[in-house]
């Protein structure tokens, strides 16, 4: 059988047990209705091949690698021009499905997997209703902490305001051809009910990335390049830590920061 010979650049490692494609797969819970489903990177369509035998949606693929574009377009003929040969991270929602729902899966690029999820987060919220994927282990758990967990970063609070995450399960590096230097993990996000922030988005990420430069400091010290002032900054919710602040917390912050700036 035709190979694609794995390219490190692009990511490329190739899940070999199907037991665990299968149960990535059997993650979609039709969390928001869709019928569309996008997956990025099939690579040799592992979880492809389980998309198109154990769901009913309509499938997409989207790969980068012209070599998994032809080995897809050879063994899924029943996709026929669904199979999408480009660049995810140049993609927007008028390319995809225009303003209609749909979920992405996929064992994302792990060099990239951050980006991926800053471009749906900026441009497809409104249509990306569930997302599965397998990244590397410890982003996995860093996306999926609450707050008050040392995991619980920048990524974390932003996905965390439109997104429900879990952490599903632990893969083992030797599952995959070639296998990474790390383990993977798979999470499972659910589109949440919030419209918008009701706070300045843009001072809002501001807020959480300064808070967030010093994770040992409190939001007095780290707030500090903001020249709040001493006044602003007195109360006692400033000696916490930007690990401990909730979303909300977060968008209050925010709120009262808009008022003095
Ligand atoms: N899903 C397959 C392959 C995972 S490897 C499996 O589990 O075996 C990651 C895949 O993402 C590769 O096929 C790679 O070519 C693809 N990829 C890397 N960067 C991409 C991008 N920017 N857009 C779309 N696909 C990309």
């Amino acid at each position: 059988m035709l190979q694609v010979k794995a390219k490190k650049h692009l990511g490329q490692h190739f899940l070999t047990d199907q037991g665990i494609a299968m149960d990535i797969v059997g993650l979609l819970s039709l969390h928001g209705n869709y019928n569309k489903i996008l997956e990025i990177g099939p690579g040799m369509g592992v979880l492809t091949q389980y998309l198109i035998k154990n769901t009913t949606y309509e499938t997409w693929a989207i790969d980068i690698d012209i070599e998994s574009i032809v080995y897809l377009k050879k063994n899924f003929p029943m996709l026929e021009n669904r199979i999408i040969d480009g660049d995810f991270l140049r993609m927007s929602s008028n390319d995809l499905f225009g303003k209609e729902k749909f979920a992405i899966i996929g064992n994302f690029p792990y060099n990239i997997s951050s980006v991926i999820f800053f471009k749906i987060l900026e441009e497809m919220r409104n249509e990306v209703t569930e997302i599965v994927c397998m990244l590397q282990k410890e982003v996995a758990e860093r996306l999926a902490s609450p707050a008050g967990n040392k995991d619980y970063g920048i990524l974390s609070v932003f996905l965390q305001a439109y997104y429900d995450i879990e952490y599903c399960f632990t893969v083992q590096e030797h599952v995959f051809a070639p296998p990474p230097k790390v383990k993977s993990g798979v999470i499972r996000l659910k589109r949440n009910d919030r419209v918008t922030l009701d706070c300045d988005e843009k001072l809002f990420k501001r807020v959480v990335k300064q808070a967030f430069t010093n994770r040992r400091k409190t939001l007095r010290n780290t707030l500090k390049p903001m020249n709040l002032g001493p006044e602003f900054t007195v109360d006692a919710f400033f000696d916490r830590r930007a690990e401990t602040l909730s979303v909300e917390e977060y968008i209050t912050l925010t709120n009262s920061i808009a008022k003095i700036i």
